[in-house]
């Protein structure tokens, strides 16, 4: 905690200055165009691998950077709530999943041992994406399994954006994209999926 005040006096007194007039500017009202979907992991660092600056991004965390599908029903409905209120009142244009390398969800769906109730509830919708493992060479090893279920897991996510019926009519209207992002946290690379080639390429 004590980092965490010191790093806000330092804030104030090195780089307030410098934003005050964008602040001032978006003080009354956000136009993001974007919305992240990116996990809790303290490693993953959006603001900052993308340089985005505040207003940017419409931003939702979770462990595993998770949604679940849609259900008439649905009780979980932070998730819906943010697309309820993102596509009608902000402008919009991108959807991003954001995974990373290395993540504890990730780790706890190969190893099949989740010791929380809410936790093994939350992780069920990216459970399934444990079937990378068997595409991955034999003498992988467990970081190399986490993060073929976690690529994996992006791509299973993007399917369940497409669930959401107010996502598939603007998909439908042409005027929405979603896309699938893997952050390698060892070396601070970002992935973009290419859907036409069906791999990550490296954004540089
Ligand atoms: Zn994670």
């Amino acid at each position: 905690m004590k980092k965490l005040i010191e790093g806000i006096k330092d804030f104030r007194k090195t780089k307030r200055p410098g934003l005050l007039e964008h602040f001032d500017n978006i003080a009354l009202a956000q136009k993001p165009d974007a919305i992240l979907v990116a996990c809790s992991d303290s490693r993953v660092a959006p603001n900052l691998f993308a340089s985005t600056s505040p207003g940017d991004m419409f931003v939702v965390r979770n462990i595993g950077n998770i949604i679940p599908p849609y259900k008439a029903d649905m009780t979980e409905t932070s998730i819906l709530s943010v697309f309820e209120f993102g596509l009608t009142n902000l402008p919009i244009k991108d959807i991003i999943i954001c995974g990373h390398s290395n993540c504890g969800a990730m780790h706890a769906i190969l190893n099949d041992k989740i010791e929380f109730e809410g936790i093994s509830k939350w992780l069920a919708s990216a459970k399934d994406a444990k079937s990378a493992v068997t595409l991955l060479p034999a003498g992988s090893n467990n970081e190399e399994k986490a993060n073929a279920i976690s690529k994996l897991s992006i791509l299973r996510q993007i399917d369940h954006l497409k669930t959401y019926p107010m996502i598939q009519q603007r998909l439908q209207q042409g005027d929405l994209k979603l896309h699938g992002w893997y952050f390698d946290i060892k070396n601070a690379d970002v992935y973009t999926y290419d859907f036409s080639n069906q791999k990550y390429t490296l954004i540089e």
